[in-house]
Parts: C-alpha cells; sequence; structure tokens
C-alpha cells in the first residue's frame, strides 16, 4: 500500500507519503484517548461549537486551496471542488449549530422518572474513500466531534494530501492533540487498529469489498460499525414526467464527479417506447457534447478517473458488457490523452445475464434501459445487490410516492435526481450497507443513549414511581451541572434525586 499523490490528469507521480509506523500509531491511540478522557468529552457543547465553526470558516476562506488538493489528486472539476468544499463547510457549522438540540436530555414521557442522556463513546476509526474527500470526512467529524468522540481517520491512498489538508484545518480550528487525527496506515494496522480495545466504533464509506472485511474484523470485536458503501442507482422516468426536467437530472447526476459518485444515476430507466427513444437520444447527445481536458479550467466538462486501477476497471467492465451482449451507444474508450481518462458512455441492450446487470459502474458510463410499464421499471429498479438511492420521475406525486414506497433503497427523490445535505438522512439497505450518516439520525450512531431512571427516595422497589420530571424542568437541571453551577436551585433538585435513587439501591441490597 502506498499513499502518493498520482496526478490523474498527466499520470505522474507528484509525491510519495511514508505509512505510520507501529510505534508512533501507538502514540496516536494513547494520544487520542488522553484527548478523549481528560479533556473533549467533558469539554462544553458552545467550546466544541467554537472549534468546529472556526474549522467551517477557515474552509470557506482557504475554498481555493483546499479545492486545489482535490483536483490534483483525484481529478475532480475545479467548480465541483470548490462545491465540495462548501459542502464540507455547510456540514461542520450544522452540527456546530445543532448539536445543543440533538444533545439535550429527553424526559421519556411513557415512564415516570425516566430520562434519555447521549453521551461520548470514545475514539471512533474512519475508513474514508478519495471521490469526496473532504465531504467524506466532514460526514463523519462534524457530528461525531460535537458529540464529544474523537477521531482517527485512515483516508483512500490516493489522496494524502487532501488527507493531511483536513488534519491541518482541524488544528488551526483549535482542535486539541488527538481529537482529529490522520493515520497513513496499511491493511494490517487498520486491523489492529479495529481490535484495540481503546477504539469504540469503526465507520467505513467505501466498496463492498473494504466494507465486508472491515465490519468482519469490528464484529469479531463487538465493535458498532456504520457501513456507506456502493450503489447502482436507478432514475426512472414515468411516462408522464416532465422530459426535460428528468434529463437534466439523469445527466447531471451521472456526470457529477465523472461519474464516481456513489449516488449518481448509474441506471436510467424510461416507461415507453417512443418517449424512451428520445429520452436515450437526447442523452447520448448532451452525454458526447461534455468537453473533455484539464479539471484545473473552467471550460473542462469530462476530467479524468480518479485512478489508472480505476479506468482499468472499468475498461474490462464495457468489455465484459459487450462480451454478454451489450450494446456500446456511446464511447466506451480509452481518450486518446496523457492521463485516465474514458469516453463517457452509454449501454443499451443488457440482459439479466449481462455482468454489468448487477454491478456498479463507478465512472462515466451509463447503463440504459426502455421499459414498457411502471412495473417493469419497479423490478429492475429492485435487480440488484445495491439499495443506497433512487429517483423517480412523474407529474403525479402520489404516484411517486407509492413507487417510492416499492424500491429497496436507502434514499428515493421524486423529481430530482438524489442529492446530499447535512439535515437530510444518508444511507443504504442491501449491499449498499447499514447505518445512516448526516442528520439527527447519523447523529445518533456513536452515542451512548444512556437511560437515567430517577425515583424519589423511599420509592418501591421497581415500577411507575412518580410524575415525569417535566422537560424543561430537566433540560435547565442538566444545564446547570454542565456548568457546574450546583447552587442553583433546579441542579440541587437533581442532585436530591439523584441521592434519592443511591439511597434506595443502598437500602435494597441490605
Ligand atoms: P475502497 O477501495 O473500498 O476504498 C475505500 C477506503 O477503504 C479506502 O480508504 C481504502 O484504502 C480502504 N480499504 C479498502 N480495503 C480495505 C481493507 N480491507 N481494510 C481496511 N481498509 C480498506 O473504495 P473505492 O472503490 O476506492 O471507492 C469507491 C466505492 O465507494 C464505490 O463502491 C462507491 O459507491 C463507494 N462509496 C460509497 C459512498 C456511500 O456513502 N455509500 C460514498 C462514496 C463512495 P486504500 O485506498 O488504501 O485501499
Amino acid at each position: 500500500m502506498t499513499y502518493e499523490t498520482i496526478n490523474p490528469t498527466t499520470g505522474k507521480s507528484i509525491q510519495v507519503f511514508p505509512e505510520i509506523s507501529d510505534a508512533e500509531l501507538e502514540r496516536v491511540l494513547a494520544t487520542a484517548q488522553h484527548a478523549y478522557e481528560q479533556d473533549w468529552r467533558s469539554r462544553s457543547i458552545q467550546e466544541r461549537k467554537k472549534v468546529l465553526s472556526a474549522a467551517a470558516a477557515l474552509l470557506r476562506s482557504k475554498a481555493d486551496e483546499y479545492a486545489h488538493y482535490v483536483t490534483l489528486e483525484m481529478g475532480k472539476l475545479k467548480n465541483e471542488a470548490r462545491g465540495e468544499v462548501g459542502l464540507s463547510a455547510k456540514i461542520l457549522d450544522y452540527y456546530a449549530q445543532h448539536a445543543e438540540a440533538f444533545l439535550k436530555p429527553r424526559a421519556l414521557t411513557q415512564s415516570a422518572g425516566a430520562e434519555l442522556h447521549l453521551q461520548p463513546i470514545g475514539i471512533l476509526l474512519a475508513v474514508e474513500p478519495w471521490n469526496f474527500p473532504y465531504y467524506q470526512i466532514a460526514r463523519v467529524v462534524g457530528p461525531q466531534l460535537m458529540v464529544g468522540n474523537v477521531v482517527v481517520l485512515k483516508h483512500a491512498e490516493n489522496v494524502p494530501q487532501c488527507a493531511l489538508a483536513f488534519e491541518r484545518l482541524l488544528e488551526e480550528a483549535g482542535a486539541p492533540k488527538g481529537v482529529y487525527t490522520n493515520i497513513f496506515a496499511n491493511i494490517d494496522q487498520v486491523g489492529r487498529v479495529i481490535e484495540d480495545e481503546r477504539v469504540r466504533g469503526v465507520t467505513v464509506t467505501g466498496s463492498e469489498r473494504a466494507g465486508a472485511a472491515i465490519a468482519e474484523r469490528a464484529g469479531r470485536n463487538l465493535k458498532k460499525c456504520v457501513m456507506e458503501l456502493g450503489g447502482s442507482d436507478p432514475l426512472i422516468v414515468l411516462e408522464d414526467a416532465d422530459l426535460e426536467s428528468a434529463l437534466n437530472g439523469a445527466v447531471r447526476s451521472r456526470m457529477v464527479t465523472t461519474g464516481q459518485c456513489c449516488i449518481g444515476a448509474k441506471r436510467i430507466i424510461v416507461v415507453g417506447k417512443e418517449r424512451g427513444e428520445k429520452f436515450q437520444a437526447d442523452f447520448i447527445a448532451r452525454l458526447a457534447a461534455l468537453k473533455a481536458g484539464d479539471p484545473a479550467e473552467i471550460t473542462t466538462q469530462l476530467g479524468p478517473l480518479s485512478s489508472k486501477k480505476a479506468l482499468d476497471l472499468l475498461l474490462q467492465q464495457i468489455e465484459d458488457a459487450k462480451q454478454g451482449g451489450a450494446g456500446i451507444l456511446l464511447g466506451g474508450k480509452q481518450i486518446d490523452r496523457p492521463g485516465f481518462y474514458l469516453e463517457a458512455t452509454v449501454l443499451g441492450g443488457i440482459s439479466e445475464t449481462n455482468p454489468v446487470y448487477r454491478q456498479e459502474l463507478f465512472g462515466p458510463v451509463a447503463s440504459f434501459y426502455i421499459v414498457e410499464s411502471e412495473a417493469q421499471a419497479i423490478l429492475l429498479a429492485n435487480a440488484t445487490p445495491f439499495g443506497l438511492g433512487a429517483s423517480v420521475f412523474t407529474a403525479d406525486l402520489d404516484r411517486g410516492r407509492r413507487v417510492a414506497n416499492e424500491i429497496d433503497s436507502g434514499m428515493v427523490y421524486i423529481n430530482q435526481a438524489v442529492w446530499t445535505a447535512a439535515e437530510l438522512p444518508f444511507g443504504g439497505v442491501k449491499r449498499s450497507g447499514f447505518g445512516r450518516e448526516l442528520s439527527e439520525l447519523g447523529f445518533n450512531e456513536f452515542v451512548n443513549q444512556k437511560l437515567i431512571n430517577v425515583a424519589p427516595s423511599g420509592a418501591a422497589p421497581s415500577g411507575a414511581r412518580c410524575s415525569p420530571v417535566k422537560k424543561r424542568d430537566l433540560h435547565t437541571a442538566v444545564a446547570a451541572v454542565n456548568t457546574a453551577s450546583l447552587t442553583s436551585l433546579c441542579a440541587y433538585r437533581l442532585v436530591l434525586q439523584a441521592f434519592g435513587s443511591i439511597g434506595l439501591l443502598t437500602r435494597n441490597r441490605r
């Protein structure tokens, strides 16, 4: 395994980064544990917020510098790279602003005295891919640092400068040493980190292969994990859909990040022969017109693939599709220029036995299907091992909802291609993984949702005891304890209740 910047626009190696030694890795984990136990977990939400907000502001103020590393290392178009930097800043800001509300203790009103308190769990290992080198990290760091967890990150080997840039970002934003650490680790070391007792959870975004290997190791060590894996999202265009809007959605979704997007619309499914043929012709014309070139040039519309490995895999998949009887309706070949460029490609006539029928095509390659009915479209949409996102275009929103309900995926968008934002849950089913990132759902993945059950002194051994603490009183009491103002009346009440419970426990033991 080599952490190396290879410019995919030229194919030239720029810099190699040494792997971390075992001794240094041990120091990283010890520092992270110390930072978690002695500092970060007990910092106030306001202090954590200051760090995350500063990181978001720095990302915005140095957007061009951050975007440059992305374009340099994985070939993303300049404007898209800037867009990713902006989105990452929004995610950090979102959690900085909403964590207080997410972390508020809740009274469980159906059981008197029962309260739910959210607490951090410790060090998390994040394993992330190269296709959105900052956004993927922001999805983990935003919520998890605000919860009070600390993060050790293993990034993909082809984006080491992006990995180091994000580590610098948090350092400059004021994160104490050990709160966020990048490691250039090899697979063996990743395995040992997962097994380490100090590490309490693992989150992975990447391929099924990586997900299965890491989830197996995490499972053997009883570690919670979240898996954000591959996808082969269908984009369904029903008979009543606005064709122009569906076409815009399909082109954008299939080609963003040169087609290397997990929620890209990889399978275009149009209902109706005549409309399908027109849509297919227009789709092909739009893809054929894209101008390939240097992604750092603002006029370029089709950049390189991220690596030679990615290019070779896609060329092989296209060949396999052809051997399996598919038609190459557009492209299909490497572009004759330096770097890792593939022509925008459209495949048609893909039968159920064709290998690409069930594979993910991670690049500028669309599979096009024309079907006769809504029922066939749904069957085809679900005929994949994946279940990440999907979209349905229709003029009838109720029909859209009904079709959405029949699709096996974690996200369905009606009349838009799938997109992502800090406030929307993200994740899939089937071989696309499990768990969620983003929104309050993502925030809660690595927290200890602790039950604290409060009974007054002298209460019966079990069962209903007293009327639930009013939500407002509970929040005030916890805030008072958090700010250490034990003299406040509310905190006094909480402490009395706690002593009541302890007294009860001791009495019961006697
Ligand atoms: P990948 O090979 O699985 O790499 C992802 C990360 O996992 C990298 O950091 C990689 O490190 C690491 N890794 C791979 N095998 C590992 C193992 N056995 N143990 C520990 N770490 C391991 O993914 P990719 O093919 O480059 O990325 C594209 C895939 O990611 C696509 O399938 C795409 O759909 C998926 N993806 C999913 C989402 C989502 O949210 N669901 C988002 C983006 C991408 P190295 O680079 O060092 O190998």
